[in-house]
Order: structure tokens, then sequence, then C-alpha cells
């Protein structure tokens, strides 16, 4: 099947056309992190109001790129939560009205569910996990555990407390008077830093369960700021490595954990963290140590694009069968738990 997806969940306004599933055929992405970057973060208003500015481009690139016209499209699938709600409705009703238009089935889907299983992509340099496997999504908004056992089938077995890990690293770097998005600026500082130079603590270091807590070392950085004052050069450098190293400890560790606990083989890292560079390279180290196969996407399908929906958006509009289903009654949801879709009535 030939699908569209639609993403606009956040500052990114991205459509992907997939073939079956997994073939990329194209993956347009407008990132706003230029508009934001002023702010140093994203202000809701502002990324609704690019999404609508840009969506059209966006769509056109993504047929240009794959040679294709909208009537090549058999069906649609688009971000439905969680999210901005004012980002989300760009997004969704650019999918209802081509529905409508095209007469095709629309779906809405989960965000963290298309970060969860963008690897199962086709790509030059990635190799497919088969189900299950353990999934690590580490975004801007979510740091979670799951067991994926197939697509739609999903178990949650921990999650974060309080700060998300690319959270911890977008206020670090805010404290630290580096640019939006922190976690880049802070892998980039930290590559020519010492890792063990300041002890950072490692939050909710137990094995006996797989939550996490990232604002206990946010604070810990603070209050390292107030007595020691914003380092510069090599010290800048050092702290960026030591506090990276300290969330790149606690992910590997109750990951590989619950990899142990729940007899998994297979490790999925997904979600915009996942883009960092240290994590990469330690995760690579210690699954190979536990004779655990890792698996991550490659950084474009990490941080968020369209394309990441592809496996899901077909999962579901094969479910529907030879129903057709346009878009009505897709709602935005800031919140959105896995697994669950947003479905479309009949057009009668
Ligand atoms: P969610 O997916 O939870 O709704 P989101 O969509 O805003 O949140 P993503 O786009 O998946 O999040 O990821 C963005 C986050 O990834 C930001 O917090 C950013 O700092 C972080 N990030 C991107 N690149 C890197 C990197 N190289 N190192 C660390 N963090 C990074
Ligand atoms: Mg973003
Ligand atoms: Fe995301």
């Amino acid at each position: 099947m030939l699908v569209m997806t639609i993403e606009s969940s956040c500052d990114e306004t991205s459509v992907a056309l997939i073939e079956d599933g997994k073939r990329i055929l194209a993956n347009a992405v407008a990132s706003q992190i230029p508009i934001h970057r002023r702010y140093g973060g994203v202000v809701p208003e502002l990324a609704s109001r690019n999404h609508i500015r840009d969506i059209h481009q966006v769509l056109n690139e993504a047929l240009d790129t794959a040679g294709l016209t909208l009537q090549d499209v058999e069906g649609i699938g688009v971000t439905a939560g969680p999210g901005l709600v004012g980002s989300l409705l760009v997004g969704i009703e650019t999918a209802r009205a081509l529905a409508f238009a095209l007469d095709k089935p629309c779906v809405g889907l989960n965000h963290l569910e298309g970060h969860l299983t963008a690897v199962l992509l086709e790509g030059d340099r990635v190799q497919n996990p088969t189900f299950p496997y353990l999934g690590l999504i580490v975004s801007g908004g979510h740091t979670d555990l799951y067991v994926v056992r197939g697509l739609g089938d999903y178990e949650l077995l921990g999650r974060t407390r309080d700060d998300a890990a690319g959270e911890a690293f977008d206020k670090v770097a805010k404290m630290l008077g580096q640019p939006y998005p922190g976690g880049v600026a802070i892998d980039r500082l930290a590559s020519t830093g010492n890792p063990k130079a300041l002890d950072f603590p490692r939050p909710m270091w137990t094995r006996k369960n797989l939550d996490f807590s990232f604002s206990g070392l946010k604070t810990a950085v603070a209050q390292h700021l107030d007595a020691h004052g914003i380092p510069e050069g090599q010290a800048l450098s050092d702290l960026c490595a030591s506090f990276q190293e300290a969330i790149v400890d606690v992910l590997l560790m109750k990951a590989l954990t619950a990899c142990k606990a729940h007899n998994l083989t297979r490790l999925v890292l997904s979600g915009g963290v996942a883009c960092n560079s240290r994590l990469r390279t330690r995760a690579a180290q210690d699954c190979n140590a536990q004779n655990v196969e890792l698996f991550v996407a490659p950084p474009t399908l990490c941080t968020d694009n369209a394309a990441m929906l592809g496996p899901i958006a077909e999962h579901y509009l094969r479910q529907e069968g030879s129903t057709h289903f346009v878009g009505h009654a897709i709602r935005a949801q800031s919140n959105m738990p896995l697994g669950q879709t947003e479905r479309a009535p009949a057009r009668t």
C-alpha cells in the first residue's frame, strides 16, 4: 500500500510517502528550530502558525521527491497525539481534507508509537529487529521503556517520574547559555570533555524498578553552577561530558536490566535523544558485553519526522480492511495512550 504520513505534533512539519509500511519514497521535514531558538524553547502559538505556513510546501516536496501525485496515495496516517494541540490540528486538518477529497482511508496515530517502531523502516544501514524487542523512547517529552511484542502490542515497563531525558538536556543547556535544542549543543561540547571530571548523581540507580527521574540531576547541575559559576572552555566541555555520562549510565543500566528481567535479546533506542553520540557508542559497547543486539535508526528517523509513522500507518490502515474511513472524527489529543488510534467513520 502507498501511504502518505503527516507529522506536526511539535515544531517539525513533515510529510512522508511510504510503500508497504517500510520503504521510504520521501520524507520531507521543515524544522522550526531557528524560529524558536531566540525564545529558548518551543512557543506553541508560533509553532502552529508556522505549520500552517509550511504544510503545503512540505507536502508538495514529498510528492516531487517520490515522483508521485496525490492520486497515487492509497491511505493516509497522521499524528493525532500526544503533542501541542494547535500544532497537531494542522496535520489532522490537512489529512482530513485530503482523505475527504481523495476518498481514501485515514487514521490518526500515536507519535510515540511512531518513535518506537521507526526502526522497522528499511534503510541502508538499518538492520530491522524482529519481535519481541525492548524499546526505549528517549525524547523531548518522554523517557519510556516498553516491551514491543508486535505492531500495536506494547507493555509499559517504566517511565520517568519527572523530567524526560531530552528535557533535562534542554534545561541544563539553557542554564549553560547554550542554544535550543540543548541536547545537540551538549553532545557537541561533551565530545571534547572528560566524562569523569565531575561526579553527578545517577538518579534512581537501583535495579529494583524501571522508572527514571532526571530532575534531581538537573538540580545538581544548577547547584554546581551556583557554587562555581558558568564554566568556559575545557571546564564547560568537562561539565557537559559528566552530565551526559550520568544520563547515559542510567538509561543503559535500566534498559539492560529490563532486557534481562524480561528475557529480551534485542534493544531499540528511539526518539531525539537517541541521536546522542555518546549514548550510541556506549549502547553498542554495553549491549555487546551483555549479548544484546542493538538497533538504532539513523538520526533523521530519531528526531520528529513523518516517515516513522509508516509501519504503524500501514498496520492500522490494513486492520480497517477494505472499509474506507474518512477523517471527520480524528481529534487532536495532547495525551494519548500507546496502542490507541483515532479512527474516522466511513463517509455516508
Ligand atoms: P516527544 O517525542 O516526547 O513528544 P519531541 O517530539 O519534542 O518529544 P523529539 O523530537 O523526539 O522530541 O526529540 C527532541 C529532543 O531530542 C530534544 O530534547 C533534543 O534536545 C534531544 N536531542 C536531539 N539531538 C540530541 C543529541 N545529539 N543528544 C542529546 N539529545 C538530543
Ligand atoms: Mg522538535
Ligand atoms: Fe518526538
